[in-house]
C-alpha cells in the first residue's frame, strides 16, 4: 500500500483504539482500522474511517448506553514526568444506567 506522506509502498493497514471524552463520559473505541508506514512512521485513518469515527461519535453522545460494555480503566495523568505520574481506575459502577 502507498503511503499518502512519503510515497513508498510500505504503509498496511493496522488496528488501534482511540479514547474520546473525559470524566464519566470516557469512551475507548477500539479496533479502529489505521494505516502506518514502515518507512516514515506516519500513521492515519482513512476519509472513510474518520467519518465513520465522527458519526460513531455523534451515536454514542446521543445513545450513551448503546453497544458500549463497561470495564476499569486505567487514566494516567500526565505530569511530564513519568515518576511523578499518578494512575489511578476509572471508577465504574454496577448500577451507571440508573442515573
Ligand atoms: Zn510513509
Amino acid at each position: 500500500m502507498i503511503c499518502h506522506n512519503c510515497g513508498q509502498d510500505s504503509a498496511y493497514i493496522d488496528e488501534t483504539s482511540e479514547t474520546y471524552g473525559e470524566g464519566d463520559k470516557l469512551v475507548v473505541i477500539e479496533h479502529i482500522p489505521v494505516i502506518n508506514c514502515r518507512n516514515c512512521s506516519e500513521e492515519f485513518f482513512t476519509a472513510e474511517t474518520t467519518h465513520a469515527l465522527d458519526e460513531l461519535i455523534d451515536y454514542l453522545q446521543l445513545n450513551p448506553a448503546a453497544r458500549v460494555y463497561e470495564q476499569p480503566v486505567r487514566v494516567a495523568s500526565f505530569q511530564g514526568n513519568p515518576a511523578a505520574t499518578q494512575v489511578y481506575n476509572h471508577p465504574v459502577t454496577a448500577d451507571s444506567g440508573g442515573r
